[in-house]
């Protein structure tokens, strides 16, 4: 459902001048679209249910924001209200579909996605990837439910807004910003379960701060790993599962991964990207039926390397043909050799060509 929400209190009257030349002046403001999809920000905990649920709609949220309408046209387009625990690939193809013509009108400045925390950091990653407009995209949300005291949803959305204003010109890509930290979408990893600080960049730190209406900028995002996709992408994007190593693990989930029908695995190994023996064993005979393999650790910080030459070893997984996920944690490597599948099928050389890419 799309709404436009004008936002500016009573109507004027006529004869009320000083009222008519702040309608104008806000009639100026610059546009800014807010795509609503649920999470903590747009919750309550009602009665009969277990906790907090999704409760708030699109245009009640930002209804919620004061002093929004004194600082942008707010257009809301109120896609889906979802716990982001539920969030499929396919929503995000779509909401990516829905973002990018919204950034197509010239007159938008651009766009804040509402979303829970829970996977933003994977969804803000995919869009980064999809989306290729200069304009700024802010992914934001809540940690504490709308009926929570001291909630901080309203104030996200105010310096989402915010940051959409300040930062046309910076070419940042998607980011995700909540309690005033602004983190580029690749890099940015839930943190903390509860507590409103929760996103971080690790080593790559902060783009950014919000305080009062003014953005201090800290660092400059990597560069953007891109891939085009066209025509209709609404089937349903290729399975692709993400299998961990641990100590006395033994591939059998990656050998019922292969008999059920993936199209591709991602493997969250150890340190530099290592896996053990077995689960080696099992990643070649995911190789030897010609499937594409990424590797990905489960260390936050770093990337992976090809360290280690023995069975297992990043240096060993390389030499077989194995994919290094470079900085990304398994779930947005997964993200990437989902749409980097749907673009160029599966092609080693250029599947291996779009992870190198995180190695610039
Ligand atoms: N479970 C919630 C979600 O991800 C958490 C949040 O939004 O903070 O939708």
């Amino acid at each position: 459902m799309f709404v436009f929400l004008p936002l500016f209190g009573a109507p004027a009257t006529a004869s009320d001048s000083a009222a008519d030349t702040s309608e104008n002046k806000k009639a100026e403001l610059p546009r800014v679209a807010i795509v609503t999809t649920g999470g903590t920000i747009a919750e309550k905990v009602g009665c009969g249910s277990a906790g907090a649920v999704p409760a708030v709609s699109g245009s009640a949220l930002v209804q919620s924001v004061p002093g929004l309408s004194d600082i942008a046209r707010i257009e809301v387009t109120d896609l889906m209200n979802e716990d982001s625990s539920q969030m499929k690939p396919s929503d995000w193809l779509h909401l990516h579909c829905i973002v990018r013509h919204i950034l197509d009108r010239e007159e938008i400045s651009g766009v804040v996605v509402t979303h829970g925390t829970d996977t933003m950091a994977e969804a803000a990653f995919l869009l980064d990837v999809l989306l290729t407009s200069n304009k700024p995209v802010v992914f934001t949300g809540a940690m504490r439910t709308a009926s929570d005291a001291g909630s901080d949803g309203p104030g996200n959305l105010l310096n989402a807004v915010r940051q959409v204003l300040l930062s046309s010109d910076r070419n940042w890509g998607v980011t995700v910003t909540l309690n005033g930290y602004i983190n580029a979408a690749r890099s940015a990893r839930k943190t903390q379960t509860t507590n409103v600080q929760t996103f971080t960049s690790g080593e790559k730190g902060y783009l950014g701060y919000l305080y009062d209406g003014q953005l201090v900028q800290f660092n400059q995002p990597a560069q953007r790993v891109q891939v085009e996709l066209t025509g209709n992408h609404s089937a349903t994007p290729p399975y692709i599962p993400i299998l961990k190593d641990y100590s006395g693990s033994d591939g059998r989930f990656i050998r019922h991964a292969l008999e059920t029908g993936a199209q591709g695995i991602v493997v969250e190994g150890v340190g530099a990207g290592n896996v053990n023996r077995e689960t080696y064993q099992a990643m070649l005979e995911a190789k030897k039926r010609g499937l594409p393999v990424v590797i990905a650790t489960r260390v936050p910080n770093g990337s992976v390397e090809p360290v280690y030459g023995d069975e297992g070893g990043g240096a060993a997984l390389k030499k077989a043909g194995v994919i290094l996920a470079g900085d990304l944690p398994a779930e947005k490597a997964r993200l990437l050799l989902m749409v980097g599948l749907m673009r160029y099928g599966n092609d080693p050389g250029k599947l291996n060509a779009l992870f190198g890419e995180l190695y610039r």
